[in-house]
């Protein structure tokens, strides 16, 4: 019998970890964990985390490792995550990594990287739009200009302006890449190629953890 599913998911801003993980959070029964999305409705209710970290979302920079370890530990304590979860935009840092390694303990994680070159990332961040609502990614069908998820207003990220994406990516760069490496060696580490079309690669992801989890099904 397969155990629980911890997995994180890696890569660029815009290689589609959020539309991905959404998909596979509902094929896993796992609740999707999104640090991004839980930010910005703090930053949308006015809540005193919102008010101290929206300059510094609007930037493209990083909110400190203490702050968001700690969301994050918040929000993993709740029953939901008690069987798995899936964390999209945590860690990204290599602090925060080495604080999830202290939480997670025994308990293994799968780590998914969604490659993409960042002529791709420009390219497609350009474009994107999302629910002024719900915060849902649109689907990828130009002529819609609502949501399909709940019916409310596409517009672009605030953070998706050409210069706070240069910004974001140059954080990733130093920030958050290194990661690869530190958890590159993982018997879990599963690396797919995001310029796939959406559907290949919730697929390519989908058979890459399958794998992972029938290669060591008591440890994952
Ligand atoms: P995302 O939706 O994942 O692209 O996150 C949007 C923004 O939220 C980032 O640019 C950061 O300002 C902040 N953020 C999200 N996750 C983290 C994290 N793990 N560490 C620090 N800042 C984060």
């Amino acid at each position: 019998m397969l155990t629980d599913l911890n997995v994180i998911m890696l890569g660029p801003p815009g290689a589609g970890k959020g539309t991905q993980a959404a998909r596979l959070a509902r094929l896993w029964q796992i609740p999707h964990i999104s640090t991004g999305a839980i930010l910005r409705d703090a930053v949308k209710a006015g809540t005193a985390l919102g008010r101290e970290i929206q300059s510094i979302m609007e930037s493209g920079r990083l909110i400190s490792d203490d702050t968001i370890t700690r969301v994050v530990c918040e929000r993993l304590r709740e029953p939901d995550a008690a069987h798995g979860f899936l964390l999209d935009g945590f860690p990204r840092t290599v602090p925060q990594a080495q604080s999830l390694d202290e939480l997670m303990g025994d308990q293994k994680l799968v780590v998914v990287e969604i490659a993409l070159t960042e002529e791709t990332v420009l390219h497609r961040l350009a474009s994107r739009m999302v629910c002024s609502e719900c915060g849902t990614n649109a689907q990828d069908d130009r002529d819609v200009a609502t949501c399909h998820d709940c019916g409310g207003t596409l517009v672009p990220r605030v953070d998706d302006a050409e210069q706070v994406v240069r910004e974001r990516l140059n954080v990733y760069r130093r920030q958050t890449a290194p990661l690869i490496d530190y958890y590159g060696k993982s018997p879990t580490y599963c690396r797919v190629d995001g310029a796939q079309m959406v559907d290949d690669v919730t697929m390519s992801i989908a058979r890459a953890v399958d794998a992972c989890r029938r290669s060591d099904p008591r440890g994952v």
